[in-house]
């Protein structure tokens, strides 16, 4: 009996620490979906994020794709290298995922990602993902289910908000399925979706990102306002700029968007013509 407690209490070791979101995924249904939704051939290259304990990392191997994993956990580091270090297609970088060059770690051509996201951290992660998106093909990313659904609502949904917009103008995306608390140990709070983000290949004046994201924040800074009373309030940078056009009304209406309309109503064209009416 106490044999089979210790032999246990050593295979969950190290403890998983919340600080770091670690919700270790233990349904192996479900690593297999994630998995296979990559459609990964031999010699395909992956970044996986918080690779943990490896769940992912096992299966991500076994389909002949050389896998770089990031983990910021050194505990779990020492676990990994141990586990997959003599594979010769794994490379494990110990580090915050939000401090890494991504660029460094791909070197030449694309990568794909494989992760379940630490949610306390996903928002970052993903803007950071969105930021360095011309090194990826696609994402298959598990994320807390609300922010699944934020991200992939369509123009009027509610749900709708800045991460929604600066997603859709970087990425297609797909939602492919739930995953329940109870595939992972610890049991999280929350439940939990799996998405697909492809990265968009048409150039869409990508080089003004930081344009988008001035506008997208302050369009989206009070929700249940019109996109003129916040275009309105804008930060002075953007203000500037707006009155330059000839104030929020003229802009909006140049770009063929009521001025009474919420930012959750504007579609991916309406976007890009508003930001094209601003900065161009
Ligand atoms: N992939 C494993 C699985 O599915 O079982 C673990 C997923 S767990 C939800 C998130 C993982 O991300 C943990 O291993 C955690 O230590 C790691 N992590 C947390 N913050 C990180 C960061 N900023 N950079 C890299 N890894 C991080």
């Amino acid at each position: 009996m106490g044999d089979r407690k210790d032999k246990t209490s050593q295979r969950m070791r190290p403890y998983a620490k919340k600080s770091l979101g670690q919700n270790f995924l233990v349904d192996r249904s479900y690593v297999s979906r994630i998995v296979s939704a990559l459609g990964l051939s031999e010699g395909d290259r992956v970044i996986e994020i918080g690779p943990g304990r490896g769940a992912l990392t096992s299966k991500l191997l076994e389909t002949g794709a050389r896998v770089t994993a990031v983990e910021i956990d050194e505990d779990l580091s020492v676990l990994l290298e141990s586990e997959y270090g003599s594979e010769e297609r794994f490379r494990l970088v110990t580090g915050d995922i939000l401090a890494t060059d991504l660029g460094d770690i791909i070197g030449d051509g694309t990568a794909r990602v494989a992760a379940n996201l630490p949610y306390y951290v996903s928002t970052p992660i993903l803007r950071k993902l969105f930021a360095n998106r011309d090194l990826f093909s696609e994402l298959v990313v598990m994320l807390q289910k609300e922010v699944a659904e934020r991200i992939t609502a369509p123009p009027g949904d509610s749900a709708r908000g800045f991460l929604t917009v600066l997603i859709e103008r970087g990425f297609d995306t797909e939602r492919l399925f739930d995953v329940p608390s109870g595939a992972f140990r610890p049991v999280p709070k929350v439940e939990s979706a799996v998405v697909r983000l492809r990265t968009k290949r048409v150039d869409d004046g990508r080089e003004n990102d930081t344009g988008f994201e001035e506008l997208a924040s302050a369009a989206f800074r009070q929700k249940r306002k019109t996109l003129k009373n916040n275009l309105d309030a804008a930060p002075a940078s953007l203000r500037e700029k707006i009155d330059r056009k000839g104030g929020s009304e003229a802009v909006l209406e140049k770009a063929g968007i009521a001025p009474s309309k919420r930012a959750e109503a504007l579609t991916e064209e309406d976007w890009t013509l508003l930001l094209a009416v601003i900065f161009g």
